[in-house]
């Protein structure tokens, strides 16, 4: 967990642009921002990818999935938006603890699904 840089964030050990903190959830801007919005929500407790969510734990995601409208509604993407999970490396996923990007601003055009 100390080598976790999302915990480091969320510790307030490594610096970030926070948008939205409650008791479960950490939500901060991306550092390499697709559209002009482009926010990780991140629950709190350290879980290494949605590979690990289970019935004990899901009340983080849930907890993630409940932060997403607030941001949303916060950042103005009135016209909508998309939620992208990566989970694991052949998905493109590059930190290993538990994180939804929130993508909006633009149109988003082309999509995988
Ligand atoms: P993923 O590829 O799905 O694991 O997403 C990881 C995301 O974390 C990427 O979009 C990175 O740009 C972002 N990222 C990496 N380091 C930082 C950081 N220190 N602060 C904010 N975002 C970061
Ligand atoms: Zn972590």
């Amino acid at each position: 967990m100390n080598d976790c840089l999302f915990c480091k964030i969320i510790a307030g050990e490594i610096p970030s642009t926070k948008v939205y903190e409650d008791e479960k959830v950490f939500a901060f801007r991306d550092i390499n921002p697709q559209a002009p919005v482009h926010v990780l929500v991140v629950p709190k407790e350290h879980l290494a990818s949605a590979n690990e969510i289970t019935a004990a734990n899901a009340g983080c995601a849930a907890a993630c999935f409940e932060a997403i409208p607030k941001i949303a509604a916060a950042e103005g993407l009135t016209e909508g938006y998309r939620v992208i999970n990566n989970c694991g490396a052949a998905a493109g996923q590059t930190v290993m603890h538990l994180h939804f990007h929130l993508i909006g601003g633009r149109e988003l055009g082309e999509k995988i699904v």
